[in-house]
């Protein structure tokens, strides 16, 4: 079920018999790990949150894993992700598994101060800012692959323009290339939407190469109601 929670038992115990650090060099007999279906393959990431549900950063399943281990994982939400097949447990004769889910909730440091800070800039670039725009020429409207987009400055850096995020916005190098060094207006050309800067939540899901139906919809709940990013994914995914 999606964006369903589920409170975990500290797994210390089961933990154990999952040696982790020997795992980083090359995997031993007693350790196999298993995507599930919807992970499609070791590379899809783990979104983590902090212990009040705001979304954090995207980890892989090493760090999920070694999360479990330190016990900072408070709860898991979305769907499941990986199973670590550990050894067998001397006492109960049982081999371990720890499952890993496709959004860990986890206590302890955040390491992102920026989740917490309403004044938070995430960092300019043009992979998450073509995201942002939905692969859309902010002038004409079309959808565009990456590479044949480019950053342009609305207010151009030859009249005193900055790369801000307020400042930029996906275009087409036709586009880009008809406005030049002039503002919209000296080109007569308009903008189809006003560009913004993203809060914590929006930029992690920028960020997300490969985000999962369920972590979707957990960082959606995270933006603003009046994200213009809700009415994008639609479109993106129309
Ligand atoms: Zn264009």
């Amino acid at each position: 079920m999606l964006n369903s929670c589920t409170k975990l038992p500290y797994l210390t115990a089961i933990m154990r018999e999952i040696d982790l650090e020997r795992s980083d060099h090359g995997l031993p007999d007693d350790l196999h790990i298993v995507a599930a279906a919807g992970a499609r393959g070791l590379s899809q990431l783990v979104l983590r949150a902090d212990v009040a549900g705001m979304p954090l950063e995207w980890i892989d399943y090493k760090e999920a894993a070694r999360l479990y281990h330190q016990e900072q994982v408070a709860y898991t939400c979305g769907s499941l992700l990986y199973e670590l097949y550990g050894g067998i447990n001397a006492r109960t004769g049982r081999r371990t598994v720890l499952e890993v889910n496709s959004i860990v909730a986890t206590v302890g440091h955040t390491g992102n101060p920026g989740n917490t800070r309403h004044d938070y800039v995430p960092p300019l670039n043009n992979q998450t800012l073509f995201r942002r725009d939905a692969y859309l020429c902010m002038y004409c409207a079309q959808r565009f692959a990456s590479r044949e987009l480019s950053r342009d400055h609305i207010r151009p850096f030859s009249q005193g323009g900055t790369d801000l995020w307020t400042n930029v916005v996906a275009a087409c190098r036709r586009c880009n290339n008809q406005k030049a060094s002039r503002t919209p207006e000296q080109a007569r050309m308009q903008l189809i939407a006003v560009p913004f800067t993203p809060t914590y939540a929006e930029y992690i899901f920028l960020k997300g190469r490969r985000v999962l139906a369920d972590q979707m919809q957990y960082l959606v709940a995270h933006f603003p109601r009046s994200s213009p990013l809700h009415d994008r994914i639609q479109h993106w995914l129309s």
